[in-house]
C-alpha cells in the first residue's frame, strides 16, 4: 500500500510530491527534510505535521 502526498494539498504552493512511501512515518520523514530545505521549516509545527496526515493519501 503506497501512500503519497503532495506538499500543495497542505495548503503550499509548491509541486513537491512524495510518492511510493510505505508508510505515514517515511511519508512525514521525508516531508520533514523537504519542509526544512524547500519551505525554511527547522521545526515543523504540529498542526502542520497535523494537516500532512490529514492530505496523505493511501493508494
Ligand atoms: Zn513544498
Amino acid at each position: 500500500m503506497p501512500y503519497s502526498f503532495k506538499c500543495k494539498d497542505a495548503g503550499m504552493n509548491c509541486g513537491f510530491e512524495v510518492k511510493g512511501a510505505t508508510s505515514e512515518e517515511e511519508v512525514l520523514s521525508i516531508a520533514k527534510v523537504h519542509a526544512e530545505k524547500a519551505h525554511g521549516l527547522r521545526e515543523v509545527p504540529k498542526e502542520v505535521v497535523d494537516a500532512v496526515k490529514r492530505v496523505i493519501k493511501k493508494d
